[in-house]
């Protein structure tokens, strides 16, 4: 290890990341169904997103055409926090839930960090089906697919929404000014349906994470940020 790389390690261990960092992280998903969580009694929810999944599958998009599986959720139905991603990648297609690759590897140790499961979580994102070779949403389809993610918010109802990366924060934010402008503070998300503000965080994606650790220290901060809200929640 040369001296830049011993001294990083040092800077990050000090300020505090650690479970986050390790090298061989606890998988979530070994333990996991490949199926959704759907640890919620309430029926009417189930019955809501059931229904909003199949409405998504049979809106004609063009990506439906090159996907392999629709990717709606993972996770908590009555969670308060909704972590909302980019688009599912060939590991998401190929199993029909979203963050089940690398990005999702290192998601589910960010989680563990400020004590989340992902079980306890709501996890989704902005476009549904795959993006050919993985391309960057176009702001067409960001709008298009918002209607649906909005939808998902107003089933769930959380208190907290994390968005990871730019284009969840432009399509939940409506803005577009950088990650590193936006991230840091707490942000409002306003429903119409539910009549209610939504506390919202934009931070890194994690596979921006696996590519830049360098902000993985910003990453945490934000993290942080969430975990001191649920505390006061509780
Ligand atoms: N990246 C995302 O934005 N979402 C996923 O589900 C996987 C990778």
């Amino acid at each position: 290890m040369n001296q830049s790389n011993k001294k990083y390690l040092e800077y990050i261990k000090n300020s505090g990341v650690n479970y986050f960092l390790q090298e061989e992280p606890r998988n979530w998903l070994e333990s996991e169904s490949k199926h959704h969580l759907k640890t919620t009694n309430n029926d009417n929810k189930i019955k809501k997103i059931q229904e909003l999944i199949e409405k998504i599958r049979s809106h004609s998009s063009p990506l439906k055409e090159t996907a392999k599986n629709l990717v709606v959720y993972d996770g908590n139905l009555d969670s308060k926090v909704m972590f909302i991603g980019e688009a599912p990648g060939r590991d998401e297609d190929l199993n029909g839930l979203p963050f089940v690759g690398n990005a999702g590897k290192l998601l589910n140790k960010m989680l563990a960090a400020i004590n989340l499961k992902r079980e306890e979580i709501y996890i989704t994102n902005v476009i549904n089906w795959r993006p050919p070779d993985n391309r960057t949403p176009t702001d067409d389809e960001i709008l298009e697919f918002l209607p649906f993610l909005q939808e998902q918010i107003d089933i769930v109802n959380p208190d907290f929404i994390f968005l990871l990366g730019g284009v969840a924060a432009k399509s939940i934010l409506s803005t577009p000014l950088a990650l590193g402008k936006i991230r840091g503070i707490w942000h409002e998300y306003q429903s119409l349906k539910l009549n209610k503000k939504i506390y919202t965080i934009a931070s890194y994606h994690p596979a921006f994470l696996l590519r830049s650790p360098q902000f993985k220290k910003a990453s945490w901060e934000d993290l942080q940020m969430l975990q001191q809200k649920l505390n006061e929640k509780n």
